[in-house]
């Protein structure tokens, strides 16, 4: 008889999860995943997916409008935000399907609840009554929504695990954060017709991207119309007897709305697991310790995605999930590279980034060339809109080689993954010049930059 009810015990059915769960199981191991809530994790429940779902929704509105500069008569327009939920909620309810399904066929166990640890191989089902034991856990429990402790009147905002199931589009929103989350959910609001203010506690959003992307895409925000209030952080929420929020915020300020949502950043999720009775540390922030395996100081207990709070984006758990299954059930130690991954931004016009900003190259790498280009792209320009795409080249001076690839612009998402495959293999200027230009296309502008970019305050070191 085997000395555990399984050999591999998943917390966690998200992205990385899921992804270790089947391929330990298509391996032979045998394998269980505990699920507290919907099979899929942030990515697919209330992140990535919807997200995207949201976005798509609210680009319309302005697609009508470059319609008209086209030469299309375009009618009433009118937008349900209940029909988009609706439809928004089967599409996640069928990819949630497809994950679980995939479980099953595998052949992995799907236990729905809670789990914690009671020792180092022993997991509790809470609600179950009932202990179940492994000789391996992965912890994929990923993180959830953190909010600033002791703000006066916190509990009347929302996060973004709330914006994806609103009674109605709120009229006046105000979004606090700077980064991915607050970008994105400023856009889409301001999309779907709200009058949308952005608060923001630094001096420019999107704080650890390149600063001609922050303040390029700044500008494109305010283009839009959205209003940036930079530099002024909240001081206490206050809701009002007509149900309205007033924020107030530094410096005096006020600003009225129907909905304060915050996203000012997510935190592991680890609350619950009775770690200590495992073995399992945290680091400094609060997330589980891992070595460049995902092993934790237990060292039979291993942990993936957000939960470790590395680079926290979904490929990059899925990726951490394979290489475990390759180090642990393949007898092949892999470890996997974090270095030059792609990241966007889905904001409107949105991001796409890959390598390194130009001050990180500078610091790293001493002397770089940059090549940048600002320009109003065909498509747009030609109904008469004044946006403007940004492309920015990061150029190790020594090597020759493109270490930091930049966008603002439509395409830039989907143009990034492809350069990532050439920042990443380490490709040269020379090389990317080599290649001939797809014309006419907006992407054509990142093999014919040729002129040096030196920013005014190095003008006169150069
Ligand atoms: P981020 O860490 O990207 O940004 C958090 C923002 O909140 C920052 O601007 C930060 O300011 C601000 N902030 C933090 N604490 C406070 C506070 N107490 N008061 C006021 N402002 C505060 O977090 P997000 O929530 O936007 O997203 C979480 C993570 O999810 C991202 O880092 C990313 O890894 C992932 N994600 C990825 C997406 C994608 O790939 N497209 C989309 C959405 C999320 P400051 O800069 O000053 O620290």
């Amino acid at each position: 008889m085997a000395a555990y009810d399984y050999d591999l015990f998943v917390i966690g059915a998200g992205s990385g999860g899921v992804r270790a769960a089947r391929l330990a199981a298509t391996w032979g191991a045998r394998v269980a995943v505990a699920e507290a809530y919907r099979v899929g994790g942030t990515c697919v429940i209330r992140g990535c997916v919807p997200k995207k779902l949201m976005v798509f929704a609210s680009a319309f509105g302005r697609e009508f409008e470059l319609a008209q500069g086209y030469g299309w008569t375009v009618g009433e327009r009118s937008f349900d935000w209940k029909t988009f939920l609706n439809h928004k909620d089967l599409e996640i309810a069928r990819l949630s399907g497809i994950y679980t399904a995939n479980l099953e066929k595998a052949g992995v166990e799907l236990i729905r609840a809670r789990a914690r640890f009671a020792d180092p191989h022993t997991i509790e089902l809470i609600g179950q009554g009932r202990q179940v034991t492994a000789e391996r856990i992965l912890i994929a429990t990923g993180g959830r929504p953190k909010l600033p402790e002791g703000l006066d009147g916190i509990e009347h905002a929302i996060t973004s695990d709330q914006a994806f199931h609103l009674d109605a589009l709120p009229e006046r929103v105000v979004v606090v954060g700077g980064g991915y989350i607050a970008v994105e959910f400023a856009c889409i609001f301001k999309g779907l017709g709200s009058d949308v203010t952005l608060v923001y506690r630094g001096a420019n959003i999107l704080r650890g991207f390149d600063e001609d992307v922050r303040a390029h895409l700044g500008e494109e925000l305010v283009r839009r119309g959205i209003k940036l209030a930079l530099g002024v952080q909240h001081a206490r929420i206050e809701r009002r007897d007509d149900g309205r929020l007033v924020s107030h915020l530094s410096e005096g300020l006020k600003l009225e709305s129907d909905q304060v949502m915050f996203a000012t950043g997510r935190e592991p999720y680890v609350e619950g697991l009775n770690l200590e009775a495992a073995g399992v540390q945290l680091n400094e922030r609060g997330a589980i310790a891992v070595d460049a395996f995902s092993q934790t100081t237990a060292p039979h207990i291993f942990a993936v995605g957000d939960v470790t709070d590395r680079v926290n984006l979904t490929p990059v758990a899925i990726r951490e999930a394979m290489a475990f299954v390759e180090t642990v059930y393949r007898g092949r130690p892999t470890k996997y590279d974090h270095a030059d991954i792609p990241t966007a931004v889905f904001s409107q016009p949105p991001v796409g980034a890959v390598g390194l900003t130009e001050s990180e190259a500078r610091k790293r790498l001493g002397a770089v060339d940059v090549y940048l280009t600002r320009f109003r792209a065909m498509r747009t320009m030609f109904a008469g809109q004044e946006e403007r795409t940004l492309m920015k080249l990061i150029v190790d001076r020594g090597s020759d080689r493109v270490v930091g690839v930049h966008i603002v612009g439509t395409e830039g998402p989907e143009v990034i993954q492809l350069a990532a495959i050439a920042v990443k293999a380490g490709l040269t200027k020379a090389q990317w010049d080599e290649t001939t230009a797809l014309h006419p296309t907006v992407s054509e502008e990142l093999v014919t930059l040729r002129e040096k970019y030196v920013p005014p305050e190095l003008q006169a070191a150069e």
